[in-house]
């Protein structure tokens, strides 16, 4: 029987959630979907020295902005809670005390300092220290020790720790949808730690334990993992599961702009760009660190940026819906190597989402920004100035800067701008301008024959000197839309208004 598809996203709260793992949830998300299968929110806290307050509120929070959706998990139960690996703490003993019975671990007692120490002595040889099968004989551990000693200790009740016993010289091979098999010998890998005697299991029991009793079918994850993958693929044979072990897909990086290793916070700040999907401040420092929902980025445009990173539905379709997204994932089309983060493209992906927002959309985005700026206008001419500008637009932040003179008139000209345009003679024909606009029908037929066909052109006048003169008198700068439909829109009262203003602030210049 084919096997149902499980797919868990399994974050430790050590602060927020980076975008990397944020496209972890999303492949999760998407290929859950396609599959019919089930998608699981685990918390993997039992790392406690790591543990973040308000990290999980946040996790959860920024996976509903973006539309990934879970089936269970720690924030909606279900049939395999509890989610939150501290919860389950009691159930791991057992089988720290399986692979201690059939002998795939060992107790460790060694001490920190002793730890120290040994590391120190290699050090001083020029070699690393490893815990591993070459080494773990010379170790206080149960395979070195006298079994009463250990008896003696464990009843003593000195801390131990569970090390996983690594068989010597083995080839492990892991095999991973996207990479392939991928070999390693047992001779290179240390004996991890998988409980301790305070009975919490570390991430790696924690994480096997938890995928097999809660049926994970695949395990989709970054590439930081690979290098865990050997262990888990032999806990799995170890605990005599080898029949169910999940499919392994280990995602490749997400890269700095510039190609030379793993994106980071700091890039984020150092190129403007958010790392994070929501606005987080560290409880400890107090530090912010901006997340994409308060830059102005729409949830399906973050989805879109995430979902090609590292990813292509095998053509060059590049805006894709969550739907879309869904009917076209496959991890046969998801890369081997790290995916450039493209600050430039992610702008893109915004302005083509905003666009799809309707006028009406856009004036309310604008409103409370209006309101800031003291300016009380009507909702229908926020509407209109909205759909007239909105292809401008990559942020709703930047509504203000590209509209503002919609709602003010001008109180200072671009000095450069009566520079390169206001040339002498330019107040008289900008009190024909207001000629025209006072006689001739405010209609833009009538006014572009009259102020450019009649006047400009048939004078042979300078078109441009003349036009940008009359942009900046209304607009304070050489920008905006067409300029008689800037007029149309704005009015004749005001229109004139500004023109004059312009005329007695610039006033004649001379040669
Ligand atoms: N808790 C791990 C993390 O924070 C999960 C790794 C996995 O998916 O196995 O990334």
């Amino acid at each position: 029987m084919e096997r149902k598809v499980r797919v868990r996203f399994a974050p430790s709260p050590t602060g927020p959630l980076h975008i990397g793992g944020v496209r972890t949830a999303l492949y999760n998300y998407l290929f859950a979907r396609q599959h019919g299968g089930d998608m699981i929110l685990r918390i993997e806290d039992t790392d406690q020295t790591r543990f973040v307050p308000g990290a999980e509120a946040y996790i959860i929070e920024a996976l509903e902005w973006l539309g990934i959706k879970f089936d269970e998990g720690v924030h909606i139960g279900g049939p395999f809670g509890p989610y939150r690996q501290s919860d389950r703490k009691p159930m791991y003993k057992q089988y720290a005390e399986q692979l201690l019975n059939d002998g795939w671990a060992y107790y460790a007692f060694d001490k920190p300092e002793e730890l120290d120490a040994k590391r120190k002595e290699y050090e001083a040889q020029k070699k690393t220290f490893q815990y591993d099968c070459r080494t773990r004989s010379e170790m206080q551990n149960s395979l070195a020790l006298p079994a009463e000693e250990v008896q003696r200790r464990l009843d003593a009740g000195e801390p131990y720790v569970v090390r996983f016993k690594f068989p010597a010289d083995l080839d492990i091979t892991v095999h991973d949808l996207i990479r392939g098999d991928v070999t390693m010998n047992s001779n290179l890998l240390d004996d991890k730690v998988l409980y301790k005697s305070d009975g919490m299991p570390t991430y790696h029991l924690a994480n096997i334990v938890d995928d097999h009793t809660m049926e994970v079918s695949h395990v989709i994850r970054g590439e930081e993992w690979l290098p865990s993958a050997p262990l888990h693929v032999m806990l799995y044979k170890a605990f005599g599961w080898e029949d169910t072990m999940p499919q392994f897909a280990h995602l490749p990086l997400l890269l700095k702009p510039e190609g030379n290793g793993k994106l980071s916070k700091r890039d984020g700040d150092r190129l403007g760009f958010p790392v994070f999907p929501l606005d987080w401040h560290d409880p400890k420092s107090g530090e912010l660190s901006s997340g994409y929902r308060e830059k102005g980025y729409t949830p399906e445009a973050v989805v879109n940026i995430l979902a090609l990173l590292g990813w292509n539905p095998g053509n060059d379709q590049e805006i894709l819906s969550m739907e879309e997204l869904i009917k076209l994932f496959s991890i046969e089309h998801i890369s081997k190597s790290g995916a450039k983060f493209n600050v430039e493209k992610a702008k893109w992906f915004n302005h083509e989402y905003l666009q799809k927002k309707s006028d009406e959309e856009f004036a309310q985005m604008f409103e409370p920004q209006l309101k800031e700026h003291g300016i009380e206008a009507d909702h229908e001419f926020v509407v209109k100035v909205c759909g007239m500008m909105k292809e401008r637009i990559n942020f709703p932040s930047e509504l203000w800067d590209t509209c503002s003179y919609f709602f003010e008139a001008p109180t200072e000209y671009d000095p450069a701008a009566i520079k390169k345009r206001w040339k002498p003679g330019m107040t008289t024909h900008m009190a024909k301008v207001i000629e025209v606009l006072n006689t001739v029908p405010f209609e833009y037929e009538a006014l572009h024959k009259a102020i450019l066909d009649d006047y400009i052109v048939a004078n042979q006048f300078n078109m441009g000197q003349i036009m940008n003169s009359m942009r900046l008198a209304v607009v304070g700068k050489t920008v905006g839309p067409d300029m008689l439909t800037l007029v149309m829109t704005l009015g004749k009262d005001e229109t004139i208004a500004r023109i004059q203003r312009a005329i007695d602030v610039i006033g004649e210049v001379s040669e």
